[in-house]
């Protein structure tokens, strides 16, 4: 079954405001095993409504169109919907007496406009709108049903939810060609997306009803996984054995998957491990708090940090000697070996991260310049780990990686843990 979506309005394609209508309801269909086609943005133009539905009917099996069902002169998708299909506007009878029923309820003067929603093309029906006074129409041009929705996202959700997917799920039933889908986000960090590509790349030949595609959501890399089979189980049985055979050329350099978060994650596996953590960061000035003080629970593990920004507090709050500072400065391997051990002795934590480096964009030395950023890790009983990252981008970007870095030393440090018996 080919879904096509069609969005009308001004204000979708001047900036004003952005299609949100349309993810929310790829998302209920593929959760069908529909992948949406297409999705088409289209203002208030009548020949431009009118082609855009020819268009779409001619490609299409079922579409929703969004946007233009309402009172105002604005409002005239319908209208298009009868030029496309060569008939005349009507009255619908059923329609007017909804919109009469809900004016009144109301206490609203009925006006022409009013009278303008019970249009509609020759030959369509009409179902209630139960939180709105334009109704769902439905009309079929060619051979593609289409589905007319108000662009309010909670008319076009209510409608969409109750009314429209219980259509195409019925459709589905019944279709001879229909396939069967399953969807899989393996997310990982601290690969880049080429060499993930790479890596993945000599797997595709051997998974044919899987498509592999990458995105990138720095500093994350997400590989999605999608298998296509005439069953479910069939489309089941192939992602488990692609996802099966990424992991295995991925490693542990997959955190999670789907709508996990990589902070939760870490804040899982501390929980687990029943352990503390405690932060000394100095050019990510708190991201790594703020990251896991935004899991709810995180009073469970996360004891405290400092922003040990300057060399006066590094040394104050958590005990870098003076003498690493002189000798080695700030941005030293020696400082953030320094700055962990002393935050993790402050707080009495399992373990501490500390993070120092130069985020840009002056700053750095010929040795270390913008974009290296030093990143501690300090356990009980192990010696204390440091990593000495070269990230590139602007100031932003480079705090970003530097935080990200750090908690993957300590979430690297946690599955060894738990690997060993
Ligand atoms: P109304 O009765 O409000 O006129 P309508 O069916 O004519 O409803 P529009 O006028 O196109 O719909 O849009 C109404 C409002 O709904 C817009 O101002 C906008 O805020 C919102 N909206 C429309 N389309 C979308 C969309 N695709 N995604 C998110 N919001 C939308
Ligand atoms: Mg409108």
């Amino acid at each position: 079954m080919r879904v096509e979506l069609l969005c009308t309005g001004d204000e979708l394609v001047t900036g004003l405001i952005t299609d949100t209508n349309s993810p929310w309801f790829e998302d209920k269909l593929f959760q069908l095993g529909v992948k949406v086609e297409r999705v088409l943005l289209v203002g208030d133009v009548r020949p431009d409504i009118t082609q855009a539905l020819l268009e779409v009917a001619s490609r299409a099996d079922v579409a929703l169109v969004s946007g233009g069902l309402g009172p105002t002169m604005d409002d005239f998708t319908l209208e298009c919907a009868a030029a496309a299909a060569g008939v005349p506007l009507e009255e619908s009878p059923q329609a007017m007496e909804w919109i009469r029923e809900r004016y009144a309820k109301r206490s609203l003067p009925l006006n022409p406009g009013a009278f303008r929603m019970a249009r509609i093309p020759r030959g369509a029906e009409v179902v209630r709108n139960p939180v709105g006074s334009a109704p769902l129409v439905l009309f079929r041009l060619g051979r593609c049903q289409l589905f007319f929705v108000p662009g309010v996202p909670r008319e076009y959700k209510a409608l969409a939810e109750d009314e429209v997917l219980p259509r195409i799920r019925a459709a589905l039933e019944k279709d001879s060609e229909r396939v069967y889908r399953a969807f899989r986000l393996l997310k990982t960090v601290g690969i880049p997306e080429s060499q993930l590509d790479a890596s993945v790349a000599p797997l595709v030949p051997r998974h044919p009803q899987v498509v592999f595609g990458f995105r990138t959501h720095a500093p994350e890399n997400h590989l999605k996984l999608m298998a296509t089979a005439g069953t479910q189980a069939e489309a089941d049985a192939a992602l488990a054995a692609a996802e099966a055979a990424s992991r295995q050329v991925v490693g542990t350099k997959v955190f999670g998957v789907d709508d996990e978060d990589y902070a939760a994650v870490i804040a899982r596996m501390l929980t687990e491990a029943k352990a503390t953590l405690s932060t000394a960061e100095s050019c990510t000035g708190g991201l790594i708090a703020t990251q896991l003080t935004a899991v709810p629970g995180s009073s469970a593990f996360f004891i405290g940090g400092a922003v040990s920004y300057s060399e006066k507090v590094k040394m104050a709050w958590v005990g870098v000697p003076p003498e690493v500072l002189d000798r080695h400065t700030a941005v030293s391997r020696e400082a953030a070996v320094a700055m962990a051990e002393g935050v993790r002795t402050a707080c009495g934590t399992t373990y501490s991260l500390s993070v120092t480096g130069y985020a840009g964009p002056t700053g750095g030395t010929p040795e270390d310049p913008v974009g290296t950023v030093y990143c501690g890790f300090a356990a009980e009983g192990h010696p204390t780990h440091c990593e000495r990252f070269t990230f590139v981008g602007d100031r932003e970007r480079v705090r970003l990686f530097a935080a990200n870095s750090a908690l993957e030393l300590l979430r690297q440090h946690l599955l060894s843990r738990a690997s060993v018996p």
